[in-house]
């Protein structure tokens, strides 16, 4: 799924699917329907999530939480969804969560937070912090996955079972697969807890960390 039109017709199916429909024949868009391709630098892809009305998401938040960091970064940091700070600041991770992010990274990785790049599976928050519905997390995806195209990081460490599921298609809990090394055809994926679950959990602090000792050794 590399294009927003894919990830239209997915949106589209999801929708008759909740309306009960389990065959369809209907052609969900026409082929002569807008250019719906990504644009090829972070730049000009940043500008057409800024305008993106491809889900429901885009009714109720505030401004869309694109991503941060390096745009050569070898280690990318990816979360679920944006929460309230975000969705006003327009930045990721920057509330509580966001601190104790930023001191894994910089204490435990010894880089800065600028040198790695942030950012989460949906560009935009879901009311009450939900979790994200399939249909706006594959609505959503085409950007994270052009952002890895572009950035090509060697490392993504996946913040939290929705961030790995979306990644890597495991459903396996993040608790049993935490830590774990699930190798792409161009990059590594690293899961561990979200911050925001360590904020709750304070004692899996140390699972996280010795996960993150395990993403410096792979780190060049
Ligand atoms: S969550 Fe993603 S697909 Fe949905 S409106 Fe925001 S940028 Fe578009």
């Amino acid at each position: 799924m590399k294009n927003l039109k894919n990830a239209l017709l997915l949106k589209q199916l999801f929708q008759l699917k909740q309306l009960g429909y389990q065959y369809t024949d209907i052609t969900p868009f026409k082929e002569d329907d807008l250019d719906l391709s990504l644009p090829g630098t972070l730049d000009l892809l940043q500008k057409q999530a800024n305008q993106c009305h491809l889900c429901d998401l885009s009714k109720t938040r505030q401004k869309v939480v694109f991503g941060e960091g390096n745009p050569s970064a070898e280690i990318m940091f990816v979360g679920e969804a944006p929460g309230a700070s975000e969705d006003s600041t327009g930045k990721p991770f920057v509330g509580r969560s966001g601190e104790l992010l930023t001191k894994m990274i910089e204490n435990v990785l010894l880089v800065s937070r600028n040198d790695v790049y942030i950012t989460n599976i949906v560009k935009c928050r879901p009311p009450g912090n939900r979790e994200p519905t399939p249909s706006e997390a594959y609505t959503c995806k085409p950007y994270l996955l052009k952002q890895i195209e572009l950035i090509k990081p060697k490392l993504i460490v996946a913040l939290g079972g929705t961030a790995y599921f979306y990644l890597t298609g495991d459903e396996t809990s993040i608790g049993k697969v935490r830590g774990s090394i699930f190798k792409k055809e161009h990059y590594t994926v690293i899961p561990t807890y979200h911050p925001s679950y360590l904020l709750r959990n304070p004692s899996a602090k140390k699972d996280t960390f010795e996960d993150l000792l395990k993403v410096k050794s792979l780190m060049a």
